[in-house]
């Protein structure tokens, strides 16, 4: 389907916009004061979540950082000074404003993403602390499926497995940030269960592939949730007719679950189509899921800034890094579409390609 502001959007699937099927159910959704528990179509959404990842309950949220935030503080559970072991490419490190500094009260032992975005196992044990009165105690190790950073590669359950066992052994809790959960799921042929039976709570974003304007869902034991429910009245997101939005989160995760995989396949064609272009280097050529991640030539002097100006006149939306791209597919994107991507790519760096197919 083209974009109906007709422009071919790559900077991230967070630009996506709800589907006519979503504005439909939003404009009819039955609702009532979700903080009094009395929105149907929320209730239905939290439930539907429990049940796809395999948890006793749910909780909406207005975003996926509120998500991983309201988590963070139940499994810290107001012990501030503790540790929360975290990727060094993790979203939860990287871009969520400090959060578990400034709101939980923790800090962060980082440890480094490997190229498959899981956490090695002895960097995880060498950042665990041992009881010492000079020592902040560890509480939490957080994952992140699929990770964003590393290429959108899917962190593999047997991984995913290891790391609990790990944390298992050290009375320590495993959270995993899966804002693009399902992504992870679709590209391993798998129900999501197979990755969040290994963690104790779990974010996964309505707002991204998935095509809902906004929300994410925070799933975990029951204690875990009504615990993560004061936090969300605490710091702000207890919604009141939030039915109104959830509708659409409802379709999400009824309707645009399995089409991801048209994302993926669409981002292996974009990569494919940029393979050997003079002075572009792809970080992924074989995209796992929705991201291509590739870096410009700083020799060639063409810079991310000229290359988006450039397609910016065919109607396409990057986001520049100063040498590099991410590229994000999403349902609004057509493969008709990847195909103009990878021609003004080829007009800006390389031989002209006009007419040229591009499979893959
Ligand atoms: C987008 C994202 C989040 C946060 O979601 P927001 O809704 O933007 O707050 C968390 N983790 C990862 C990996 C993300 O990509």
């Amino acid at each position: 389907m083209p974009f109906e502001n007709g422009l071919i959007d790559l900077r991230s699937d967070t630009v996506t916009v709800p589907t006519p099927e979503m504005r439909r159910a939003m404009a009819l959704a039955e609702v009532g004061d979700d903080v009094y528990r009395d929105d149907p179509t929320v209730n239905r959404l939290e439930e539907r979540a429990a049940a796809l990842t395999g948890k006793a309950a749910a909780l909406f949220v207005p975003s996926g950082t509120m998500g991983n935030l309201l988590a963070l503080m139940v499994h810290c559970a107001g012990h501030r000074g503790v540790e929360v072991i975290v990727g060094d490419k993790s979203h939860i490190y990287l871009n969520e404003v400090g959060g578990l500094a400034a709101l939980v009260g923790a800090q962060a032992a980082v440890v480094p993403n490997q190229p498959d975005g899981s956490l090695g196992l002895a960097d995880v044990v060498a950042a665990i602390r041992d009881e010492d009165v000079h020592h902040p105690r560890t509480r939490l190790i957080c994952l992140e499926n699929t990770q964003n950073i590393c290429g959108g590669v899917v962190v593999s359950p047997a991984a995913m497995a290891a790391t609990r066992d790990l944390a298992r052994r050290h009375g320590l809790k495993v959270h995993l940030d899966g804002a693009r959960l399902f992504n992870a799921a679709v590209a391993l042929g798998a129900p999501a269960t197979e990755l969040t039976q290994h963690v104790d709570s779990v974010m996964f974003c309505l707002s991204k592939g998935l095509g809902a304007p906004v929300g994410s869902m925070l799933c975990g034991d029951a204690d875990l949730v009504a615990e993560a429910r004061r936090y969300r009245k605490m710091v702000g997101g207890g919604m009141r007719q939030a039915g109104v939005i959830a509708a659409a989160g409802l379709i999400a995760l009824e309707h645009m679950i399995e089409r991801l995989d048209d994302d993926h396949v669409n981002a292996r064609r974009l990569a494919a189509g940029l393979a050997g272009l003079p002075g572009l280097t792809l970080e992924n050529p074989e995209p796992q899921t929705n991201m291509v991640y590739l870096q410009l030539d700083p020799a060639r002097g063409i810079t991310g800034p000229v290359v988006a100006e450039a397609l910016r006149g065919d109607g396409i939306l990057l986001d520049p890094g100063p040498y590099g791209f991410r590229l994000v597919t999403h349902c609004w994107i057509t493969p008709t579409d990847v195909d103009k991507v990878i021609d003004g790519f080829h007009a800006v760096l390389g031989r002209k390609r006009k007419g040229q197919v591009c499979e893959g």
